[in-house]
């Protein structure tokens, strides 16, 4: 029988990005792989996993390739020619993946997963902000507060809530002033703003730098 073998349609690149693993780190060394191509998925943070086919808290950070403005179209895809812009250089897990024999990949779901503090240095200026922003808007905190926000009996939960979402937009603020990243680098830096990631958490809030509202 013919080894499965992929056709290059290109389905599982609209499907999303690639997670990343430690072979990965030399595509960003070599500057194939920029903080713009990149997004963070933090610890706790509920994402569709789909390996296993669900929604749930990641037990640990995850870095992948980042999708299109408001697609999940690898960012790397290109639609008119059905191709890969950096095929050659393409990442492990795209290397590895057939549609037709997707143990390959699954077996790769743990290996030596790649994160942002890889590959940014945690002694330099850009690696300490991540350091602080991780401690103070950490999801296993966020998921606390969320909780006693939902139950409706903490006065201070929706107080602590405002709190970390505001750090959060400042931090994301202060760089852009800098004119140090742009808007899809900082999703590299911080992962997604808390405002896209809080809905999850079962609580809504529009935010900017004066006020943070409640949908709920
Ligand atoms: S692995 Fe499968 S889905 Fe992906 S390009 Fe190849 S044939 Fe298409
Ligand atoms: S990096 Fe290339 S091969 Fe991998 S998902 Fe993106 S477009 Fe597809």
């Amino acid at each position: 029988m013919d080894e499965p073998h992929c056709q290059r349609c290109g389905t599982c690149c609209r499907n999303g990005g690639p997670a990343l693993h430690s072979e990965d780190a030399v595509l960003y060394r070599d500057q194939i792989l920029q903080k713009k191509h990149l997004l963070t998925l933090r610890r706790g943070e509920w994402v569709y996993d789909n390996v296993q086919g669900r929604v749930e808290p990641l037990e640990q950070e995850i870095l992948r390739v980042a999708g299109k403005t408001g697609s999940q179209v690898c960012i790397f895809f290109q639609d008119s020619a059905c191709a890969c812009a950096i095929y050659a250089r393409r990442p492990l897990e795209c290397r590895t993946l057939n549609c037709q024999a997707p143990e390959a990949l699954a077996s790769l779901y743990a290996h030596e997963r790649l994160t942002r503090f890889d590959l940014i240095a945690a002694d330099s200026g850009l690696g300490e902000l991540m350091t602080w922003h991780e401690t103070v808007c950490a999801y296993s905190q966020i998921a606390d507060v969320c909780a006693r926000l939902r139950a409706g009996n903490d006065p201070k939960a929706r107080q602590e809530l405002e709190a970390i979402v505001r750090k959060d937009i400042n931090a994301r603020q202060t760089l852009r002033e800098k004119g140090a990243l742009d808007e899809q680098s900082l999703r590299f830096v911080f992962g997604r703003p808390c405002t896209e990631t809080l809905p999850a958490f079962g609580v809504r809030v529009v935010a900017d730098r004066e006020t943070v509202q409640f949908l709920v």
